[in-house]
Protein backbone atom coordinates (compact mmCIF):
# COMPACT_ATOMS: atom_id res chain seq x y z
CA UNK A 1 0.00 0.00 0.00
CA UNK A 2 2.88 2.27 0.75
CA UNK A 3 4.51 1.83 -2.04
CA UNK A 4 1.28 2.30 -4.27
CA UNK A 5 1.03 5.78 -2.43
CA UNK A 6 4.47 6.69 -3.41
CA UNK A 7 3.58 5.99 -7.07
CA UNK A 8 1.41 7.91 -7.19
CA UNK A 9 3.30 10.86 -5.63
CA UNK A 10 5.22 10.27 -8.45
CA UNK A 11 2.83 10.35 -11.24
CA UNK A 12 2.03 13.72 -8.86
CA UNK A 13 5.11 14.92 -9.25
CA UNK A 14 6.10 14.76 -13.30
CA UNK A 15 2.47 15.44 -14.20
CA UNK A 16 1.29 18.89 -15.07
CA UNK A 17 -0.79 18.30 -11.96
CA UNK A 18 -0.45 20.54 -9.42
CA UNK A 19 -4.06 20.49 -7.63
CA UNK A 20 -6.97 18.80 -8.72
CA UNK A 21 -9.13 18.97 -10.71
CA UNK A 22 -6.55 20.03 -13.48
CA UNK A 23 -8.28 22.49 -16.28
CA UNK A 24 -7.60 23.46 -19.64
CA UNK A 25 -5.77 27.19 -19.80
CA UNK A 26 -7.35 27.36 -22.78
CA UNK A 27 -11.33 26.63 -22.40
CA UNK A 28 -11.20 25.93 -18.79
CA UNK A 29 -12.40 22.47 -19.22
CA UNK A 30 -11.24 19.29 -17.92
CA UNK A 31 -8.46 17.52 -19.75
CA UNK A 32 -7.54 14.18 -19.64
CA UNK A 33 -4.38 11.95 -19.59
CA UNK A 34 -2.36 11.29 -22.94
CA UNK A 35 -2.66 8.05 -23.04
CA UNK A 36 -6.28 8.09 -23.10
CA UNK A 37 -5.94 9.80 -26.95
CA UNK A 38 -5.39 7.43 -29.73
CA UNK A 39 -3.92 8.95 -32.75
CA UNK A 40 -6.02 8.57 -35.52
CA UNK A 41 -3.52 8.37 -38.37
CA UNK A 42 -6.36 8.60 -40.92
CA UNK A 43 -7.27 12.28 -40.12
CA UNK A 44 -4.57 14.81 -40.00
CA UNK A 45 -2.83 15.01 -36.60
CA UNK A 46 -5.04 16.92 -33.60
CA UNK A 47 -2.19 17.95 -32.31
CA UNK A 48 1.71 17.73 -34.30
CA UNK A 49 3.25 18.35 -31.39
CA UNK A 50 1.98 15.00 -29.32
CA UNK A 51 1.93 13.11 -32.69
CA UNK A 52 3.95 14.14 -35.42
CA UNK A 53 3.97 11.19 -37.42
CA UNK A 54 7.49 10.62 -37.32
CA UNK A 55 9.14 7.60 -37.22
CA UNK A 56 10.84 8.62 -33.96
CA UNK A 57 7.28 10.06 -32.43
CA UNK A 58 7.80 12.58 -29.69
CA UNK A 59 8.99 11.65 -26.35
CA UNK A 60 8.11 15.08 -24.92
CA UNK A 61 4.44 14.01 -24.84
CA UNK A 62 4.87 10.83 -22.38
CA UNK A 63 3.17 9.57 -19.30
CA UNK A 64 2.40 12.49 -17.22
CA UNK A 65 1.39 14.48 -19.88
CA UNK A 66 -2.12 15.92 -20.17
CA UNK A 67 -4.48 16.89 -23.03
CA UNK A 68 -7.71 18.68 -23.32
CA UNK A 69 -10.14 16.80 -25.35
CA UNK A 70 -12.30 20.29 -27.06
CA UNK A 71 -9.37 22.01 -28.66
CA UNK A 72 -6.31 19.64 -28.02
CA UNK A 73 -3.98 21.87 -26.29
CA UNK A 74 -1.91 19.78 -24.55
CA UNK A 75 0.70 19.68 -21.70
CA UNK A 76 3.97 17.99 -21.75
CA UNK A 77 4.74 16.13 -18.48
CA UNK A 78 8.75 17.26 -19.67
CA UNK A 79 8.49 20.81 -20.58
CA UNK A 80 5.37 21.49 -18.29
CA UNK A 81 4.19 23.75 -21.10
CA UNK A 82 0.86 23.74 -22.88
CA UNK A 83 1.42 23.62 -26.79
CA UNK A 84 -1.09 23.13 -29.56
CA UNK A 85 0.78 22.56 -33.16
CA UNK A 86 -1.39 22.22 -36.59
CA UNK A 87 -0.66 22.89 -40.40
CA UNK A 88 -3.84 24.61 -40.20
CA UNK A 89 -3.49 28.23 -37.84
CA UNK A 90 -7.54 28.08 -38.21
CA UNK A 91 -7.47 24.95 -36.23
CA UNK A 92 -6.12 26.75 -33.46
CA UNK A 93 -8.69 27.87 -30.67
CA UNK A 94 -6.71 31.07 -29.74
CA UNK A 95 -6.30 33.52 -32.81
CA UNK A 96 -3.19 33.29 -34.44
CA UNK A 97 -1.28 36.21 -34.32
CA UNK A 98 -1.25 37.94 -37.81
CA UNK A 99 2.39 38.61 -38.38
CA UNK A 100 2.86 34.92 -38.15
CA UNK A 101 -0.01 34.73 -40.53
CA UNK A 102 0.97 36.72 -43.11
CA UNK A 103 4.95 35.61 -42.70
CA UNK A 104 6.69 34.97 -46.43
CA UNK A 105 6.98 31.19 -47.58
CA UNK A 106 8.97 29.72 -49.80
CA UNK A 107 7.85 29.02 -53.06
CA UNK A 108 5.74 25.77 -52.51
CA UNK A 109 8.02 23.73 -54.68
CA UNK A 110 11.09 24.86 -52.08
CA UNK A 111 9.35 23.65 -49.34
CA UNK A 112 10.62 20.49 -47.50
CA UNK A 113 8.05 19.82 -44.67
CA UNK A 114 4.99 20.52 -43.28
CA UNK A 115 4.59 24.35 -42.73
CA UNK A 116 3.73 24.14 -38.36
CA UNK A 117 1.72 26.69 -36.93
CA UNK A 118 1.95 26.25 -32.81
CA UNK A 119 0.85 28.23 -30.08
CA UNK A 120 2.38 27.56 -26.45
CA UNK A 121 0.54 28.96 -23.30
CA UNK A 122 3.34 31.05 -21.19
CA UNK A 123 1.37 32.48 -18.38
CA UNK A 124 -1.16 35.31 -19.43
CA UNK A 125 1.14 35.50 -22.65
CA UNK A 126 0.86 33.61 -25.61
CA UNK A 127 3.62 32.46 -27.98
CA UNK A 128 2.88 32.47 -31.90
CA UNK A 129 4.68 30.32 -34.30
CA UNK A 130 5.55 28.75 -37.80
CA UNK A 131 8.64 26.08 -38.44
CA UNK A 132 9.69 24.41 -41.55
CA UNK A 133 12.44 23.33 -43.42
CA UNK A 134 12.89 24.27 -47.21
CA UNK A 135 15.48 24.55 -49.91
CA UNK A 136 18.35 26.82 -48.78
CA UNK A 137 17.81 30.19 -50.83
CA UNK A 138 19.38 33.15 -49.89
CA UNK A 139 17.16 35.64 -51.73
CA UNK A 140 14.06 34.35 -50.13
CA UNK A 141 16.03 34.20 -46.43
CA UNK A 142 16.84 37.73 -47.17
CA UNK A 143 12.78 38.84 -47.89
CA UNK A 144 12.33 36.43 -44.80
CA UNK A 145 14.70 38.87 -42.58
CA UNK A 146 12.89 41.91 -44.03
CA UNK A 147 9.80 40.99 -43.19
CA UNK A 148 10.74 39.89 -39.59
CA UNK A 149 12.50 43.42 -38.83
CA UNK A 150 9.04 45.13 -40.40
CA UNK A 151 6.67 42.86 -38.52
CA UNK A 152 8.98 43.18 -35.34
CA UNK A 153 9.04 39.38 -34.75
CA UNK A 154 12.05 36.95 -33.77
CA UNK A 155 13.17 34.87 -36.74
CA UNK A 156 16.00 32.25 -36.11
CA UNK A 157 17.56 30.52 -39.32
CA UNK A 158 19.68 27.06 -39.40
CA UNK A 159 21.39 27.40 -42.80
CA UNK A 160 22.42 24.07 -43.76
CA UNK A 161 21.23 22.01 -41.01
CA UNK A 162 21.01 19.45 -43.54
CA UNK A 163 23.11 19.65 -46.64
CA UNK A 164 21.45 21.86 -49.00
CA UNK A 165 18.40 22.41 -46.80
CA UNK A 166 17.30 25.38 -44.09
CA UNK A 167 15.38 25.08 -41.10
CA UNK A 168 13.47 28.50 -40.08
CA UNK A 169 11.20 29.11 -37.48
CA UNK A 170 9.43 32.70 -36.34
CA UNK A 171 7.58 33.49 -33.28
CA UNK A 172 5.97 36.13 -31.46
CA UNK A 173 5.01 36.72 -28.13
CA UNK A 174 1.12 38.62 -27.43
CA UNK A 175 -0.07 38.62 -23.97
CA UNK A 176 -3.70 36.85 -23.53
CA UNK A 177 -6.67 39.03 -24.51
CA UNK A 178 -9.62 38.74 -21.58
CA UNK A 179 -12.08 38.04 -24.29
CA UNK A 180 -9.63 35.22 -25.90
CA UNK A 181 -11.98 32.21 -24.60
CA UNK A 182 -12.34 29.40 -26.80
CA UNK A 183 -14.19 30.22 -30.18
CA UNK A 184 -16.16 27.07 -29.91
ZN1 LIG B 1 -9.39 23.25 -23.87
Amino acid sequence: MKSLAICFVLVMLVGCVHSEPQRCPVCGGAVVPIEQVQDDTSKPSRNLAVWNRSSCGNLLFGPGSTICPRDWYACSAFSRKWELSLEDPKGLALEMDGRILDLPLPDKGKIRSLVVYSQSIDGDGVVHSVGFWSDTDESYLDRLNDYAKRAGINVKIERERTPGQTYATAEVKTKRKQNDAAKH
